[in-house]
């Protein structure tokens, strides 16, 4: 696992691709990970905050993600307990409409495997956004789709949409979320923890 994520955090495999992009910024990958962890949240691709902070979710997203699993910053930056591996290590660059583009999939397509090889069993996955569900859960369905159907993969992994401020109209439309789902992953968060 440490000569991985040494590989890992020496990849400019996309370095082209930053350069490329309006903030023609270079990789940094950010790998939050130690073999041991009992959850993993297997998000999207690092923001601009995150890239430059160079711990994941030191944003607005990660507090409300943390709010949804019930739990501290302490807690949730405890790096034996739980990893946190997006389907790209590196800030992707904005879109034209100033939107984070998609995480490159050479990313994923190149390094997941093995870490997934190194890590784990995790008794608890948090599949964050759509790129994560489609790797981990197969298949095409929308994620208001797997999300309302996270009884069929809970108590070991719940689909969750992106805890983005994009986000907030969708949860407002869709109430069962906070008081069906949450209620059940911070009571699977605190027995695994
Ligand atoms: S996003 Fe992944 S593949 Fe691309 S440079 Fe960063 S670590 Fe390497």
């Amino acid at each position: 696992m440490e000569d991985l994520a040494r590989d890992i955090r020496s990849c400019r495999l996309c370095a082209d691709r930053f350069a490329a992009t309006a903030t023609a910024h270079a990789p940094r990958p950010v790998l939050w990970a130690r073999p041991g962890a009992r959850i993993l949240i297997a998000g999207q691709a690092p923001g601009v905050r995150v890239h430059e902070s160079g711990r994941p979710f030191t944003d607005a997203s990660g507090d409300r993600l943390r709010d949804w699993m019930g739990i501290d910053e302490e807690t949730f930056y405890d790096r034996d307990r739980i990893a946190i591996l997006p389907m790209a290590f590196c800030f992707p660059g904005y879109d034209a409409k100033g939107s984070d583009l998609p995480p490159p999939r050479i990313c994923a397509a190149t390094w997941r495997d093995r870490l997934m090889d190194n890590l784990g069993p995790f008794a608890l996955t948090l599949l964050v956004g759509a790129y994560s569900m489609a790797w981990h859960l197969g298949g095409r369905a929308s994620v208001r789709d797997r999300v309302a159907g996270w009884r069929d993969h809970a108590p070991t992994v719940f689909p969750l949409p992106h805890p983005s401020w994009r986000n907030t109209g969708w949860l407002k439309r869709n109430p069962w979320f906070a008081a069906e789902l949450l209620p059940a992953l911070r009571a699977r968060v605190a027995e695994v923890l």
